[in-house]
């Protein structure tokens, strides 16, 4: 039992790291190994307390052999275990997120005090210790983890939003940049620790790396406080993360589908086929679908979106572009601006075709993201081909 305990803490660390064999051997990223990692835990939950109840057993039976003294640190690390589960819940992980990570720490009690509690566990302990070291020998080496660079673009680019640019520092992590991906932001002037991941809206070609930040809780509202104070700030930056599964550019039609902040990575994967190197593809049209509550929202990425859609215009690739203004009652002439939410169903089904397959991805609020996915299986049943990829902004 021990041994299956710490066998499963090995595999729980390691899908929990963000550069792992996971990531470069499987290609699965970081944020789809930490549901797994998520599950693995709860179920080290059940082997851990398994364990204790068999060495309780024989314990007061037959004896262990193990010492008190060796018991009550076995105790102890049971705890600290249970402590990391319990500020894992989903409350503590949307509400209270520094607590969540900060507690993670208890791990390192766990491990130790599991030890010398049994000292069969160093093994597992070390295994853990050397996927964990690697992970930061990667992260030091791929990103600005340590030393911060000094942004060359932060302004407040429209209420309540941030637009933040930097070099890429790592020249030898360029060729891991791609579309869809995220890195995870430090600004030293508000503090030294916290970490928070934004996508990458710039095109993967792009010397500089660019996110749009949406102020939105105490650390986002933060930022835009800083971005009203100053132009030109130091930033630390870890990544890039993620990716997504499917290489679009051999799809003849996608329909990308954003709400709200959503639009991130939507403009950064546009950037790439419009405004990126030429690659060879086999798109052929793109339908562009992102749903605001009102037109200062859709304001936000106007300007981009214009200038994509203008070279769109000489391209072979066709791009549509519908912004549709939840709240208003009527929009401005536009060809862009529509009223009410988006019919994804109408634009799904327009794209998509039968034996050809269609790339689909959705960054938005969990509800966007479940009805698109519902829409796509409906499409799937009448024959059509979706192949979907979503995103929700939440670990
Ligand atoms: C992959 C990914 C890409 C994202 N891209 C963008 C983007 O391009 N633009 C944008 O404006 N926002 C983006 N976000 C959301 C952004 O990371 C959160 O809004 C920000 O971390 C909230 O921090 P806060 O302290 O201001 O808000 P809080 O109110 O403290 O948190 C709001 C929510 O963010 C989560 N969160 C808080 N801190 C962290 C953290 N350190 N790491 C992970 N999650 C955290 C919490 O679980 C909570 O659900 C992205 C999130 C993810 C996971």
């Amino acid at each position: 039992m021990a041994s299956l305990v710490g066998g499963n803490c090995v595999i729980v660390v390691m899908f929990a790291t963000r550069h792992s064999v996971l990531v470069y051997m499987l290609g699965i990223a970081f944020d789809r190994a930490i549901l797994f990692h998520r599950w693995l835990g709860r179920w080290n939950t059940i082997l851990v307390l398994g364990h204790v109840i068999i060495e309780a057993v024989l314990h007061f039976t037959v004896g262990t052999g193990n010492t008190d003294l060796e018991n009550i640190y076995g105790l102890v690390s049971v705890i600290a275990f249970l402590l990391v589960l319990i500020f894992s819940l989903e409350w503590f992980r949307r509400a209270q997120f520094e607590l969540f990570l900060v507690s993670h720490l208890l791990v390192i009690v766990f491990f130790v005090l599991g030890v010398l509690h049994n000292n069969g566990f160093l093994l597992y302990t070390i295994l853990s210790a050397i996927l964990i070291g690697l992970d930061w020998i990667l992260r030091l080496a791929l990103g600005s983890v340590v030393v911060p660079s000094k942004t060359t673009l932060f302004k407040k680019r429209a209420e309540n939003l941030v637009q933040v640019r930097f070099t890429k520092n790592s020249p030898w992590a360029k060729k891991l940049y791609g579309p869809g991906q995220y890195v995870f932001l430090n600004f030293p002037a508000i503090s030294h620790t916290e970490w928070h991941p934004f996508s990458v809206t710039s095109s993967p070609d792009d010397p500089e790396i660019e996110v749009n930040i949406r102020a939105l809780g105490n650390w986002t509202k933060k930022v835009y406080q800083l971005a009203s104070a100053e132009d030109c700030v130091w930033v630390r930056a870890d990544g890039p993360y993620g990716n997504l599964n499917l290489d679009y550019h051999r799809y003849s039609n996608m329909v990308l589908v954003a709400g709200g902040i959503g639009i991130t990575p939507v403009i950064g994967i546009l950037k790439e086929i419009f405004a990126g190197k030429k690659r060879r593809s086999r798109i052929q049209s793109v339908v562009m679908v992102w749903s605001v509550p009102s037109e200062i929202e859709a304001g936000w990425f106007m300007e981009e979106l214009k200038a994509l859609y203008q070279i769109s215009n000489s391209s072979s690739i066709k791009l549509e572009i519908k912004v549709h203004l939840s709240k208003a009652k009527e929009v401005p002439p536009s060809p862009f601006l529509n009223t009410g939410r988006p019919d994804i169903e109408k634009y799904l089904d327009g794209a998509t075709q039968e034996r050809t397959p269609c790339f689909v991805f959705v960054c938005g609020p969990k509800k966007l993201v479940n009805s698109a996915w519902d829409i796509s299986t409906k499409l799937q049943r009448k024959g059509k081909i979706c192949h979907f990829h979503h995103e929700t902004f939440q670990f």
